[in-house]
């Protein structure tokens, strides 16, 4: 099976509209979602204005301030700070890659926990770590729900995470401890990745390499998400070798189409818990 990302988040996208819907008329106020861009980075120009246009689709009021790429760290905190105070701002995000002049981890730490949209403030990922209340990073969330989509119980499943980063492989590792997974962490240091990768009843790929994951590396009936963005030539492409794996698998997802727009549909979601905690 082919997991639709795409008609997934369309759905979540549909639910979460009609949750602002009837709180906007019961109570005529709505979420807010504030993004902070800096520079000409191709990449980020296309997430903000994607974020931009899918929250006003469901009835959040977003705005984005920019910055140019020499902007200092000073304004950017006094920014978020103002933000922080603003009632009418229910989620922050700085969209990451930085300029160099600014720490990203001063800036992650600056943001109100309860406003931080993206899950990364250390109170979040202290939180989701002790298994309590948190906001979770929008792709290992995304990833979650769609794995979920498959096979609601996950309990004692054999999960394989390939990637440590602070935004996806560590959180993606918590949130299947949590369902009550086995889970493995596997990275650039890992010695046998393949024969690590047989034992997953669950592979998360979350690396940046183009088709690194052979069929040869994954069991019969596993269910693949891939995390991977790589551009080969002028193709997107994944971390997984899609056409040969997907003839030996449960379920997999594409990319592009598979986590992807997941990955937007939790940042509206994400904005929404914020607001309603609020
Ligand atoms: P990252 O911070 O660069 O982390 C990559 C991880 O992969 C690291 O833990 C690294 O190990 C590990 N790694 C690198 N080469 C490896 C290899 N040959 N074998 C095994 N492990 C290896 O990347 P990220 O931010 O997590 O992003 C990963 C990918 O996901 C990228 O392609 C990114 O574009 C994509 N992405 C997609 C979405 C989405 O919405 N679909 C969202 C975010 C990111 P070490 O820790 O040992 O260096």
């Amino acid at each position: 099976m082919i997991i639709d990302g795409k008609k997934e988040a369309a759905l979540l996208r549909e639910e979460i509209k009609k949750e602002i819907t009837l709180i906007k008329e019961k109570y005529n106020r709505s979420p807010g979602l504030s993004v902070i861009l800096i520079g000409d980075f191709a990449p980020s120009l296309i997430y903000v204005k994607n974020k931009e246009k899918n929250s006003k689709e469901v009835g959040i009021n977003s705005e984005v301030t920019k910055y140019s790429e020499n902007v200092t760290e000073k304004e950017v905190l006094s920014k978020i700070e103002e933000l922080n105070k603003n009632e009418s701002i229910s989620g922050i995000l700085v969209q990451l890659p930085l300029p160099k002049q600014i720490n990203k981890e001063k800036i992650i730490n600056a943001i109100s926990p309860k406003k931080d949209v993206d899950g990364f403030h250390p109170i979040n990922v202290g939180n989701l770590s002790s298994g309590y209340k948190a906001i979770v990073p929008c792709t290992p969330l995304g990833c979650l729900l769609l794995i979920k989509k498959i096979q609601k119980d996950l309990s004692g499943k054999h999960a394989v995470i390939i990637g440590r980063s602070n935004l996806n492989g560590k959180p993606m590792a918590q949130l299947l401890l949590k369902e009550n997974c086995t889970v493995t962490i596997v990275h650039s240091k890992t010695k046998d990745l393949k024969a690590e990768c047989q034992k997953a009843d669950i592979l998360v790929v979350a690396v940046g390499v183009a088709n690194l994951v052979k069929s040869d590396w994954v069991k019969k009936d596993s269910i693949i998400i891939d995390v991977g963005i790589n551009k080969v030539g002028e193709k997107i492409v994944g971390d997984v070798e899609f056409e040969s794996v997907k003839e030996k698998v449960k379920a997999i997802t594409p990319v592009p189409g598979g986590v992807g727009p997941m990955t937007i549909a939790c940042l509206l979601k994400n904005t929404l818990e914020c607001f309603k905690a609020r």
